[in-house]
């Protein structure tokens, strides 16, 4: 096993937080919790590319509709179908119109506990209900309803990978080893070296 902090999870800018002109704000907020830079892409993905990366993952299909249909539920709605399968095939369809719709801006960040601290940082999937002080929650207005009336993806300005595994499967998918660059930062001794003891002359 890595130690926790070459732990490395995939970031995407998607095409409404580039419209927004959020990029340096959201590479800020990940740059300022400790995370490094280890690849970096601009791109307008393919429809193919986009299906792939969220299929990676054979549960994803199964989950996303589960968490659908909970929302609704939740609210005291119906979703427009019970099947999982079903919800999700509708709302893959809409994602991939809305993550070709223009550039996007991939990267990986790498340290202790990406994954799970990036995806605190991201927030909830729906900014309508996701926290304030997340990404998802301070920039963007959406809501599982309003995608739905207009027969559209929720538009949450980025995705982060969801689990370790989903990380390692979405990285080898954008970027090839080449792309990734292993350096240190000054500031990573302040992070994780065991004894702070290169500070004082
Ligand atoms: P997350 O991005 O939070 O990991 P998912 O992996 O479940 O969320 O879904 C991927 C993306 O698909 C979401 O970020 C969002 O843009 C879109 N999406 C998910 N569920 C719905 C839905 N019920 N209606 C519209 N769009 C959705
Ligand atoms: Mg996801």
């Amino acid at each position: 096993m890595h130690h926790p902090k070459k732990e490395r999870t995939l970031v995407i800018v998607k095409p409404d937080g580039v419209q927004r002109t959020l990029i340096g704000e959201i590479l800020k907020r990940f740059e300022r919790t400790g995370f490094k830079l280890v690849g970096i892409k601009m791109t307008v993905p393919t429809e193919a590319h986009i299906e792939k990366h969220y299929t990676l993952n054979p549960e994803w299909s199964r989950i996303t509709g589960e968490k659908t249909i909970a929302s609704y539920v939740k609210k005291g709605e119906k979703p427009w179908s019970e099947d999982p399968l079903e919800v999700t095939k509708v709302v893959l369809n809409n994602l991939k119109k809305y993550m070709t719709s223009g550039p996007i801006v991939v990267m990986v960040w790498e340290g202790a506990h990406a994954v799970d601290v990036v995806r605190k940082i991201t927030g909830g999937t729906e900014p309508r209900t996701s926290d304030v002080g997340t990404i998802r929650g301070d920039f963007v207005l959406d809501s599982y309803t309003m995608a739905d009336t207009d027969k559209r993806a929720v538009r949450n300005l980025i995705h982060s990978s969801g689990n370790i595994k989903e990380a390692e499967m979405e990285i080898e998918h954008w970027f090839n080893k080449k792309e990734l660059v292993d350096y240190r930062l000054i500031q990573d001794s302040i992070l994780y070296d065991v004894n702070m003891d290169g500070i004082l002359e």
